[in-house]
């Protein structure tokens, strides 16, 4: 019998696993690796099958930006340990209106929460960043330091190699049923395994209610989402050097700075996600959506957004799109609380934002399980699990 079990290992999953096993023995952690090729599984996917996502302290919301400055402070200790680098600090810039309302507070916000954030002007901001396009009337939230892109992909791998070097069993399988019991739960794998732990921790991410791996359902949403990778040449390269991370407020989108992909080619990455995308409940909707190239409509939309923004980008035809789901909570927070008695708990919904303090999150799911204080900055209420 286990004492803790983790289903999903993916950014919090991972995270938790690391953080329990540092304080505990007993602890394994039940997630398959990315496959290898997505039109030939037949098995679940992840929100974290990529290598950019953005990383910074500033967030307008309290506990987004105190759980990404808690988990960026720990960032080198997971490279150190894992011996693999997740973390590029390119900082990160925010463009919008120069009257803009949530200027002040939210960057007092960041400040408070150690990010170096700063408000330029929109004359500073042609003069740091000159491959921008940039309307007259705007301004810029610049962090720098703390802020950046991480490879979500190698985050996960680092958790993984670190929580199995504090003795957590990591086994690469999917789990298909769940069982609570008074003195203990009962896990069984797609591979025909039936596994006992005295705690179960579910961090299944999209797949969580598709699954119905919990006893009632919770209120989720996952929706479909997409993005477009340019494939930046080598002079575009050059001119986009000092490229920070992006958020545009105008377009309702973010950017990514050219990244390195593991064919071996630079990609700048863009982004929307809005109500309007498609709501994916089935499994079924789930693999048909991973395995698709996305929506066709987001990608003449980011096409404008991209090309009016950072004009270069005109000069790199070849192009492509890639599909993701992102997972919300009812609350606008993660739920990390117990769903069955004190046996069976989740910790989901990363709200389209969930990569960067995922290791914070994970901490407060480990919290959670352990059953020590709580001593989390999140009051606990705050995560608690809303069901459908
Ligand atoms: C296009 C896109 C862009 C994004 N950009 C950003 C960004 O810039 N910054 C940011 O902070 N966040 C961003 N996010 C959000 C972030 O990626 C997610 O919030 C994060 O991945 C959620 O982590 P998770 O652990 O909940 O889910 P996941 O990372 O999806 O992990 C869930 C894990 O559960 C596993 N699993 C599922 N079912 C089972 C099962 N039955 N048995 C065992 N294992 C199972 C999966 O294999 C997976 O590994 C973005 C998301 C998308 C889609």
């Amino acid at each position: 019998m286990y004492r803790h079990i983790i289903v999903g290992r993916g950014l919090i999953g991972s995270a938790a696993a690391r953080h329990l096993s540092a304080w505990q023995d007993g602890v394994a952690v039940i997630g398959p690796d990315e496959p290898a090729s997505r039109q030939s599984h037949d098995g679940v996917f992840a929100s974290h099958y990529d290598e950019g996502r953005l990383t910074r302290i500033y967030d307008p919301e309290p506990e987004w930006s105190i759980t990404a400055a808690r988990s960026i402070v720990r960032y080198p200790e997971i490279e150190t340990e894992s011996g693999i680098a997740f973390f590029t600090p390119t900082g990160f810039l925010m463009i919008l209106g120069s009257e803009d309302p949530d200027i002040k507070p939210t960057v007092a916000l960041a400040r408070e929460n150690g990010g170096n954030t700063t408000v330029i002007g929109a004359n500073e901001m042609r003069e740091l960043y000159p491959f921008l396009s940039l309307p007259d009337d705007c301004a810029g939230i610049r962090e720098t330091g703390t802020a950046g892109h991480i490879s979500p992909r190698a985050l996960v791998a680092a958790q993984t190699r670190v929580a199995e070097k504090q003795g957590a069993e990591i086994i690469r399988t999917t789990v298909t049923g769940i069982d609570v019991q008074s003195s203990h739960v009962t896990v069984t794998t797609g591979d025909g395994r039936t596994l006992q732990a005295e705690r179960v921790l579910v961090a299944t991410g999209g797949y969580t209610t598709a699954m119905k791996l919990l006893p009632r359902p919770l209120a989720t949403t996952v929706y479909a989402r997409t993005v477009l990778l340019v494939r930046v040449t080598e002079s575009a390269a050059a001119a986009l050097e000092t490229m920070p991370t992006v958020i545009d407020r105008f377009a309702g989108s973010y950017v990514l700075p050219p990244i390195r992909y593991p064919d071996g080619q630079l990609y700048a990455k863009i982004g929307i996600g809005t109500e309007a995308d498609a709501k994916l409940t089935t499994t079924d909707d789930l693999a048909a959506w991973f395995k698709s190239a996305g929506s066709e409509r987001n990608r003449v939309e980011l096409t404008d957004v991209f090309e009016s923004l950072i004009p270069v980008l005109k000069n790199c035809p070849d192009r492509h799109t890639d599909s993701c789901v992102t997972t919300f909570s009812k609350s606008g927070l993660p739920y990390i609380d117990y769903v069955a008695g004190d046996r069976l708990a989740v910790a989901i919904c990363g709200n389209g934002k969930g990569a960067k303090g995922s290791d914070d999150w994970g901490y407060a799911a480990a919290r959670l399980l352990e059953g020590g204080d709580w001593d989390h900055p999140v009051p606990r209420f705050k995560l608690k699990a809303v069901f459908a």
